[in-house]
């Protein structure tokens, strides 16, 4: 995987973040300067370009570009073929566009996986945290994402403890994780950051309450992240392979990838059989944890694979077949 970053900079001002004081207002990479980058990754054999910038969801409006995002990934998917992944981190919930929306669900290439930071689900919390404080907004966004991009994972973080955090305010943010059903969500306890507006909040929340809702919001996203990651036994996943090595019975066992993961943030697909690492293998799940998944590689979807890794160069038209050759397997 290599990640690329297609913005710098962020034009909004949370009360807790302190990034815009370093890296100032969003700047746009040229979408040329993108387009090279990521042939030159392809071109090196990477199977995971990662788009990657603070507030990826904006990219574009500098340079006066509409629907900016919308339209890079459009052109990166004329350059990155359908076999290699493009997945995108930290989408501002706001700025999700219908036209990033069919991007996603157009392109092969791009992971169905949205990483879109909260960090809170009460309007009083978030007009603290100077975000926009309509849940109900972000509540019908998400179901649009999700009947837009079927099974699309929906990554988040939330902050517990902000300054000011009411036991209803904090009610309200367990209620919203327990209806939206995250894939996955990472809580932070909140800490003050020197700088910032937050930091000099009043009614800022004791390191005793901060620990027992981190606790507590944890064990309740487990049972969620359990009963999501469950949906897929009895499934296929492509999966692309990081490593092997063996399990307790001494078979040969491979540990990747889904597109429901992003590398060193969420879990890992385990699985029987055998695979290079770098390489992509359908897994058939048969056993789900919170974060990871346990299966056998299917031997047929490999060959499918490589079939269509020898044909990508010359006769796209075969390599699709194959793509889909290796779908019907799922
Ligand atoms: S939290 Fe994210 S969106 Fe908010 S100011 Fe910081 S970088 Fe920008």
């Amino acid at each position: 995987s290599a990640y690329l970053k297609i913005s710098d900079g962020c034009n909004l001002r949370c009360a807790f973040c302190s990034i815009p004081s370093f890296k100032g207002d969003m700047r746009s990479k040229a979408m040329g300067a993108i387009l090279g980058e990521a042939r030159e990754l392809v071109e090196a054999g990477v199977q995971e370009i990662i788009l990657v910038a603070q507030h990826l969801t904006d990219y574009g409006r500098d340079l006066k570009l509409k629907d900016g995002l919308a339209t890079l990934l459009d052109e990166i998917c004329q350059v990155v073929p359908q076999d290699r992944w493009v997945r995108l981190m930290y989408a501002y919930p706001q700025s999700i566009t219908p036209g990033v929306m069919r991007a996603i669900a157009d392109h092969p290439q791009i992971c169905r996986y949205l990483d879109m930071p909260l960090q809170h689900a009460h309007p009083a919390t978030l007009r603290r945290m100077r975000r926009p404080p309509d849940t109900e907004r972000t509540a019908a966004l998400i179901r649009e994402l999700r009947t837009a991009v079927p099974d699309i994972a929906l990554r988040t973080t939330f902050i517990v403890g902000f300054p000011g955090e009411t036991r209803e305010e904090y009610a309200a943010l367990l209620e919203f994780l327990d209806t939206m059903e995250f894939d996955r969500a990472g809580f932070f306890r909140y800490s003050q950051e020197p700088g910032t507006p937050a930091a000099t909040l009043e009614g800022q929340v004791s390191e005793r309450v901060k620990q027992r809702r981190w606790d507590e919001a944890m064990a309740i996203q487990q049972e969620i992240a359990l009963r999501r990651s469950r949906r897929w036994v009895g499934r296929s996943l492509r999966v692309l392979v990081e490593g092997s090595g063996t399990a307790d019975d001494g078979a040969p066992l491979i540990a990747g990838r889904s597109y429901r993961d992003a590398p060193e943030i969420d879990g890992l697909v385990w699985a029987r059989g055998s695979a290079p690492a770098g390489t992509f293998v359908d897994v058939r799940v048969e056993r789900a944890t919170p974060y990871d998944l346990w299966g056998t590689l299917v031997a047929e979807a490999v060959s499918a694979v490589s079939r269509q890794r020898s044909t990508l160069s010359g006769q796209p038209g075969l390599a699709f077949d194959a793509v889909a050759a290796s779908h019907l397997l799922s």
